[in-house]
């Protein structure tokens, strides 16, 4: 087989996915990430495989997380995506890289307890050394370089809970810091109340961390089969192996079948697609600016609800995300692309007033967050060889390495005790 890896989304506009919830695509505008890297073409050296130990639904960066586990592992693994690789969420993601969950460790202990919070939380902080240990380790750094994250108080009683907050985590052994309004002027050059400082964070290009994983894979043996889908009513009939057959004519078999389609999770879990509540979010990249827009180019986000969230990139612009809505179809949602625009840009120049920031790329992009703040990974008690890779939320990329990790353990009959805190029984 010939297979090739694209990451240039914009070349051909990516596919719809039809599904029961009407959705139509899962962004629009003009995204930034593919026009970074030219198109990046691979060719497979196995045949497209009949029989797969493994075969991953999604070609974003968490079915590269998934297959880059798996293909290491010497299991056949087959990555197949409806549109392509890299062409869901994935090139519409920000990626700053934060252990730090949508529910704050103080809210979390409240929801499901202070021992799972506090594994909840040191589990996506682990997470972040594992990730920069394996990016070291493959042949492009994708960009990843490390920056101190700031969550910035919006008003001036939101203080007390970051401190409440920085308390919680110390204890844990997560180091941050509280910075008041003072402080946070000088070494940031930002006016708000105060924030809560950590050293563990990064910044990465998404879309050439899901490539250069997916190269990782290939080179292990993976095969990444031609785009389009599969038949998956088959995953919830009793017969194993599973036979797919594909839209293009012909079938795999699988032993297990992963689900990493991201926000679109197939019709015949629509009982997991439930526990996800889709949004639509906004973002802005200006411009290359001259100078650090800010100091240490932190990764910025607030306290507010929807919050807002800025970054810089290695060409010197901004990233600047937020204004969510509750809707997803595309035509309200791009409708407000522009009038989002504007007051990101506002925002941000009241962020930093010294930028004078203009927008190069505008889009508009669909977004899934749970009750809890936590993903769902692991296998559901109705379908046992079917893992979930759903790593919804803010920092999605961090769930995505979780997942792999997750899935990988249990294909592998190795226990995780991850899997009681962001599996489906929890
Ligand atoms: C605007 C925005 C900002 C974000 N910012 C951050 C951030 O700063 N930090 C962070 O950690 N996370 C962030 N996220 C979340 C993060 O980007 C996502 O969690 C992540 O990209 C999801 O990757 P994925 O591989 O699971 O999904 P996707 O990238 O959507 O990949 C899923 C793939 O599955 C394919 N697919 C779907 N259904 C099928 C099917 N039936 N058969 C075959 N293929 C199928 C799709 O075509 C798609 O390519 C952000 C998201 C958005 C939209």
């Amino acid at each position: 087989m010939t297979g090739e890896l694209s990451i240039d989304a914009d070349r051909d506009r990516p596919e719809a996915l039809p599904t029961a919830a009407g959705r139509d695509d899962l962004h629009s505008g003009r995204l930034y990430w593919p026009t970074r890297s030219g198109p990046v073409r691979m060719t497979p050296t196995i045949p497209t495989p009949a029989a797969l130990d493994v075969l991953v639904l999604g070609a974003g960066i968490t079915g590269a997380f998934v297959a880059h586990a798996l293909a290491r592992t010497g299991l056949r693994v087959g990555i197949l995506d409806a549109r392509g690789v890299g062409r869901g969420s994935t090139p519409a993601s920000t990626a700053l890289i934060l252990y730090e969950l949508d529910t704050p460790l103080t809210e979390l202990c409240l929801r499901i307890g202070s021992i799972a919070a506090s594994e909840a939380y040191l589990a996506s902080w682990r997470a972040l050394g594992d990730m920069q240990r394996l990016v070291a380790g493959l042949d492009d750094d994708a960009d990843l370089i490390a920056r101190p994250s700031v969550n910035l108080a919006v008003r001036r009683r939101d203080m007390r809970r970051l401190k409440a907050e920085a308390k919680a985590r110390s204890e844990l052994g997560i180091a941050v810091e509280v910075l008041g309004q003072r402080e946070l002027r000088e070494r940031f050059g930002i006016s708000r109340p105060g924030a809560l400082l950590s050293a563990d964070a990064f910044e990465i290009d998404p879309l050439r961390l899901t490539v250069a994983l997916l190269r990782s894979a290939l080179r292990a043996g993976a095969a990444l089969l031609p785009r389009g889908s599969v038949d998956t009513s088959a995953l919830v009939e009793s017969a194993r192996p599973f036979r797919l057959r594909l839209a293009g004519g012909g079938e795999v078999t699988a032993r297990h079948v992963v689900i990493a389609t991201g926000y679109e999770t197939p019709d015949e879990f629509a009982q997991v697609a439930r526990r996800v509540q889709l949004r639509s979010t906004y973002v802005v990249a200006t411009e290359p600016l001259a100078g650090d827009p800010w100091p240490q180019r932190a990764l910025l986000w607030d306290t507010g609800d929807p919050y807002l969230y800025a970054r810089t990139t290695s060409d010197g612009r901004v990233l600047v995300g937020g204004g969510d809505e509750v809707f997803t179809a595309a035509g309200p949602r791009d409708a407000l692309i522009r009038t989002k625009s504007h007051q990101l840009l506002d925002q941000l120049c009241d962020l930093a007033p010294g930028i004078e920031p203009r927008p190069a790329f505008e889009w508009a992009g669909t977004f899934g967050q749970t009750e809890d703040g936590l993903p769902w990974i692991g296998r559901h008690r109705n379908w046992p060889d079917v893992h979930f890779a759903l790593g919804y939320g803010g920092n999605g990329i961090t769930f995505s390495l979780i997942a792999a990790q997750i899935i990988s353990h249990g294909i592998a009959g190795a226990a995780d005790a991850r899997e009681d805190l962001f599996g489906f029984d929890r």
